[in-house]
């Protein structure tokens, strides 16, 4: 397998509170890799970090051996990376269709269309509800247009942080069952979760960020099977 991301020796602040502290990690195309940490281990500070969103203080973010450190994140979105954020962040005065719109800004207009379909084949409720507003939409739903407007870019990479927040089990189900079809169609995928029984069920290979910091890193089954692992974020 080809090596499409790798970080070295991260390290990204907010002022003086440093967030991630020298994280390194690596992603092969076509794998599922999941991050779990509890409320404030930096994960979404790491996400944005590979966004272009915030630039990190030292080390380095490659991917396909370009470096992605000082670049802008619309310049990062047509390397192919695209993001999922966490709470959702869909636009709820603009119709489903105009989300997913806007997701596509770096891809040639006369392809539009055909990604459109996709996504709705991928996400039928969707298809039911283009014309709606997304802030009408419930949260399981804004999940799914969130993820499929990340999917508009068509990318290689697709960052998706946290996934699972505040939505019922069935519901949660449902998304990573459209996770496993999105990665059946080639598409390489990191994702954060709380939720780390559903991220090692859907991944290849996790790991556990703490404080910053990487503390474990193994295959999922092995994770799963980790009494540290279990106690700490599997409920025991
Ligand atoms: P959660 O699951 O709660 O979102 P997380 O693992 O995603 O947590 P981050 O949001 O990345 O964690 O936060 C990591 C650390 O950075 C925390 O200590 C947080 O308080 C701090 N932090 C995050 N954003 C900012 C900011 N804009 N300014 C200052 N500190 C921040």
């Amino acid at each position: 397998m080809s090596r499409l991301l790798e970080i070295e020796d991260l390290h990204v602040a907010y002022g003086h509170i440093e967030a991630i502290k020298g994280v390194s990690l690596n992603i092969d195309a076509g794998e599922v890799v999941a991050i779990l940490g509890a409320n404030g281990a930096g994960k979404t500070t790491l996400m944005r970090a590979i966004s272009g969103l915030i630039h990190p203080r030292t080390g380095s973010i490659r991917y396909r051996d370009k470096e992605l450190t000082r670049l802008g994140a619309d310049v990062i979105v047509g390397l192919g990376i695209a993001q999922s954020p966490e709470g959702r962040r869909v636009f709820g005065t603009l119709t489903v269709e105009e989300n997913l719109r806007l997701g596509a800004y770096t891809r040639p207009k006369q392809e539009v269309a055909g990604s459109r379909d996709e996504i709705y084949a991928l996400f039928p409720r969707l298809a039911e509800r283009r014309r709606q507003l997304s802030g009408t939409l419930s949260g399981g739903e804004q999940q799914m247009l969130a993820i499929g407007r990340a999917l508009m870019a068509k990318p290689q990479l697709l960052l998706l942080d946290e996934p699972s927040l505040g939505l019922a089990p069935l519901i949660v189900r449902g998304i990573f069952d459209a996770l496993r079809d999105i990665r059946q169609t080639g598409v390489t995928i990191l994702v954060v979760e709380q939720n780390a029984r559903m991220a090692l069920k859907l991944a290849d290979r996790g790991y556990v960020l703490e404080v910053g910091r990487i503390v474990h890193a193994a295959d999922s089954g092995e994770l799963l099977a980790s009494p540290e692992v279990r106690a700490a974020y599997l409920g025991g």
